[in-house]
């Protein structure tokens, strides 16, 4: 196929094939100007493309307990599979949630532990850990 004859200066030619019968590019031919702008114009449309999100004044979904964030994952499921929900947003949805249930769940194992120490009477205070860890500072066989 013959390249387009368009010269770029510097002596450079422009890489492009030539259009079947004519020594210019679709991009060089005034001819074809109007059709490649409509063309550009669409691409940029369907980059452009807004995202199934929702609205800006939807509330808030509730996150505050391993049972909210279920609800949340099931509601996004139902809206992906309706399409009215952006496959990237979804995966985001589903890593942000993963990550949001292990710290719920990390915060309810740390007040349970906090309770059983309570109740057991294992918590120190910071003036009943102080002579321990002044202790670890003196050598011990000293005087010997
Ligand atoms: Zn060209």
């Amino acid at each position: 196929m013959a390249k387009c004859q368009f010269k770029k200066g510097k002596g450079k030619t422009c890489s492009a094939n030539a259009q079947v019968g004519k020594a210019l590019c679709v991009f060089h031919d005034p001819g074809m100007a109007a059709k490649v702008q409509k063309a550009r114009q669409a691409g940029g449309v369907s980059r452009a493309r807004k995202v199934a999100a929702l609205a800006a004044d939807t509330p808030d979904h509730p996150l505050g307990n391993t049972q909210d964030v279920s609800a949340l994952l099931a509601v996004s499921i139902n809206q992906l599979r309706r399409g009215q929900l952006d496959p990237r947003m979804a995966n985001a949805i589903g890593y942000l949630s993963s990550v949001l249930l292990r710290s719920l769940e990390q915060g309810s194992t740390e007040e349970r532990l906090a309770k059983v120490e309570a109740i057991l009477g294992l918590v120190m205070t910071s003036q009943e850990l102080a002579p321990i860890s002044t202790a670890t500072n003196e050598t011990p066989l000293r005087g010997f």
